[in-house]
């Protein structure tokens, strides 16, 4: 680290210490364990949100879930505990929100994504009560199981907004592990469940949608597509959906509710889309393959925040990280970037308690499996795995940097 008057100087910023930061910085600091590298993140917790899920459904504890930054954070790194308020890229320097300025050889973009709770009518207020509940924040998940036990029958709703999201099996898993839990409480025959998608399909790897459609049928989930959720009044517990027709024609439905799961609409950080970094869907604008940007050679972007057309899991991260780190210490050297990441990504879609249909593909919505079990069926196997297994392997494994792993391979 130099300091050059007001700028700090470092290689290498890193911006944000979730999945992504954590697990790229690990490596690079792995692999050379010299480099000068700050990571800025201005929370003192990393959540592990892949079991926000379970959290809801009241299959693991919210605490389990928590780590201490300070213990996450790689060693050899320098924490500065602040957010970035503004990029200036030309100048190779950003601004944080507490006035600092610090300066770089290399900027990682991995800030996650915003939850824009904002951007329907009414849910800011009323998320957190009157049954109005979400997996998406960790203050928030433990009230979806309180909900869940609480409902005696009625009506249950769960929304997944148009926008791209995290993990976009999230909203369907807790629909699934709810009407579980209904059918084991003999609740069902006086429920009405009810998923309300904005979107057209129900996944977005078509060789999932039948297996899926399968499973909610047999939960009797109803399915509505193209309903965007747009406002929601908590205290009389009415939702309002816009559905568009395939003419592009729009119609309001207002619903009753006893229990409704939002899952937010969102968008890519503030400081991003106000950046010239920024595609224009406002992510950071990187090759797919290389994770570089494609204006800016030494920025470098992976995870949510990033432009890459793949689902935003930490699973895709899992793959990202090493292709990042490996094209990052090229760059430094001054080569040719020779790592390219094939848009792996993961979603361990919980079909109830005990039951997980395992859904991995690549760009091109390619089904690439890693075990030899088949991607379509409900596996108690899964499940052990994303609860007792995955934990585990991305604290100490995914967040340390190592990167040695099972390959995926393309099925049939
Ligand atoms: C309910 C739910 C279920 C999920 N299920 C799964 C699953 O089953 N499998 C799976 O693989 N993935 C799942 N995911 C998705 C997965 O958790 C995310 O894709 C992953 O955590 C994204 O990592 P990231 O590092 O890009 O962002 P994050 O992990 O969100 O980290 C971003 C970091 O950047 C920091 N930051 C934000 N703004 C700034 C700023 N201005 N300056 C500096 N730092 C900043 C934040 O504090 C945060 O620490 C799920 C997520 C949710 C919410």
């Amino acid at each position: 680290m130099t300091d050059t008057g007001q700028t700090q100087e470092h290689q290498i910023v890193v911006v944000g210490a979730g999945a992504a930061g954590t697990s790229v910085a690990a490596s690079l600091l792995r692999q050379q364990p010299g480099l000068d590298v700050a990571i800025v993140e201005p929370s003192d917790i990393h959540y592990y949100q892949p079991a926000f899920t379970l959290v809801g459904g009241g299959a693991y504890s919210l605490a389990k879930t928590a780590r201490p930054q300070a213990q996450t954070l790689p060693t050899g790194a320098r924490w500065v505990r602040a957010a970035v308020a503004d990029l200036q890229p030309e100048k190779n320097t950003l601004t944080l929100s507490d006035g600092r300025t610090l300066g770089y050889q290399i900027l990682v973009l991995a800030p996650g994504l915003k939850l824009d709770w904002d951007a329907v009518d009414g849910l800011r207020e009323a998320i957190g009560r009157n049954g109005v509940c979400s997996n998406y924040d960790p203050s928030l998940a433990e009230y979806t199981w309180q909900c869940l036990q609480a409902f005696r029958g009625g009506k249950a709703l769960f929304t997944q907004p148009s926008t791209p999201i995290k993990c976009a099996g999230a909203p369907q898993k807790i629909a699934y592990l709810a009407a579980d839990y209904v059918r084991r409480k003999w609740l069902a025959d006086n429920s009405k469940l009810k998923f309300y998608s904005g979107g057209s399909a129900l996944f977005s790897v078509a060789d999932f949608v039948p297996p899926l459609t399968q499973v909610a049928k047999r939960y009797n989930v109803a399915l509505l597509m193209n309903h965007n959720l747009i406002a929601v009044n908590g205290a009389r517990r009415e939702a309002t959906f816009r559905f568009t027709n395939s003419a592009g024609e729009t119609t309001d439905v207002t619903e009753t509710f006893d229990m409704l799961h939002v899952t937010p609409p969102q968008c890519a950080p503030d400081f991003i889309r106000n950046s010239s970094l920024a595609n224009e869907g406002g992510w950071v604008d990187v090759d797919q393959h290389t994770l570089q940007h494609v204006r800016h050679d030494n920025v470098f972007s992976l995870g949510d925040a990033s432009s890459l057309p793949t689902s935003k899991t930490a699973a895709a991260i899992r793959k990202q990280s090493p292709v990042a780190a490996a094209n990052i210490l090229t760059r430094l050297a001054d080569k040719p970037l020779e790592a390219h990441y094939d848009g792996y990504t993961s979603c361990p879609v919980v079909t109830g308690y005990g039951k997980v249909m395992l859904a991995e593909f690549i760009y091109g919505g390619k089904v690439t499996p890693t075990l030899p079990l088949s991607p379509f069926k409900e596996s108690r196997f899964y499940w052990q795995v994303k609860k007792r297994g995955l934990p585990p392997f991305y604290f100490d494994y995914m967040l340390k940097g190592k990167e040695g792993d099972l390959a995926h391979k393309a099925i049939g």
